[in-house]
C-alpha cells in the first residue's frame, strides 16, 4: 500500500471513530482530501483508492490539476480565498466553491457558470471565532448572504464553511466547532435548504465531527507536510 492509501485509510479511520463517540453514521462525514501544493501524482493515488473529492486553495494551481485530471471524475472543491479577478476561472472549472464571504463574488461566479455545467456548489465561510486573515462573514451577516445567494441562478447553495485559529485543546475546539453548527441550524430553521457544514483539517477533525460537521478538509494527514517551492505565488 502506498503512503497515501495508507494515510487516507488512517483518516477514514480517525472519521469513524469520532461518529462511534456521537452516534453518528460514517457517511454522514465526508472527506475532501486537499491536495494544494501536491502534484497530479498524489491526486492519482488517493483516487485509486476511491478518493473522489478533492481541494484547492489556489486558484490557478487547481486549474492546472484540473485540466491534466480531467475524464477521471474528480469532484473539484476550491476552498481558497478568491479575487474578482480570478472567479471566472473558478466557475468554468470547479464543482464547489467553499470560501464565498462578498456578495460580489457570488454574483461573479452565478454570472460566469457556463449554462452547460451543473450548478456550482457554494458555501458560505463563516468567522466563528473571529479570526483575522482568513476571510468569513460575521455571524450576524451569514443570513442575509446565504439568502441572496440561494436566489443567484447557476448556483446551488450547500452550506457555511468556518477556518477556526488552532486551538488550545479539544474543548475549546469543539466550542468553536459548535459555534459554526449553531450558526448552520439557524439557517436551515430561517428555511434555507441546507445540507454542507465543512469543517474540520487534519488538527482537529475528531472536535469537528463530535460537533456536527458533514465534511471535512484533510490535507497534512493525507498528504503529508506542505513545502512551498520557491518563487511559488498564492495568488
Ligand atoms: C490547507 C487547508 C486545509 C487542510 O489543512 P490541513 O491542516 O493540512 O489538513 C483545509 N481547509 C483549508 C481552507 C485549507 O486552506
Amino acid at each position: 500500500m502506498t503512503m497515501i492509501a495508507d494515510n487516507l485509510q488512517r483518516v477514514r479511520a480517525r472519521i469513524d471513530t469520532a461518529c462511534a463517540r456521537t452516534g453518528r453514521q460514517p457517511e454522514e462525514v465526508l472527506l475532501l482530501a486537499v491536495s494544494k501544493t501536491f502534484g497530479t501524482d498524489a491526486v492519482r493515488e488517493a483516487l485509486d483508492t476511491g478518493q473522489k473529492a478533492f481541494g484547492e486553495n489556489y486558484i490557478q494551481e487547481g486549474v492546472d490539476k484540473i485540466n491534466a485530471l480531467s475524464g477521471l471524475g474528480i469532484e473539484w472543491h476550491c476552498i481558497g480565498p478568491i479575487q474578482s479577478n480570478k472567479t471566472r476561472l473558478v466557475a468554468q472549472h470547479f464543482d464547489w466553491v467553499h470560501s464565498v464571504d462578498r456578495l460580489k463574488i457570488a454574483q461573479r461566479l452565478s454570472e460566469q457558470r457556463p449554462a452547460g455545467l451543473a450548478p456550482l456548489q457554494i458555501c458560505i465561510q463563516v468567522n466563528v471565532d473571529g479570526g483575522t486573515n482568513k476571510g468569513g462573514v460575521a455571524p450576524a451577516d451569514a443570513l442575509s448572504l446565504a439568502r441572496s445567494v440561494a436566489e443567484l441562478p447557476g448556483l446551488y447553495l450547500r452550506g457555511i464553511m468556518t477556518i477556526p485559529e488552532p486551538a488550545a485543546d479539544f474543548e475549546s475546539a469543539c466550542a468553536v466547532h459548535r459555534k459554526a453548527k449553531a450558526v448552520f441550524d439557524a439557517l436551515k430553521a430561517q428555511g434555507l435548504k441546507l445540507d454542507t457544514l465543512s469543517m474540520g483539517m487534519t488538527a482537529d477533525l475528531e472536535a469537528a465531527v463530535q460537533s456536527g460537521s458533514t465534511m471535512v478538509r484533510v490535507g497534512t494527514a493525507i498528504f503529508g507536510g506542505r513545502a512551498y517551492p520557491t518563487g511559488f505565488t498564492s495568488a
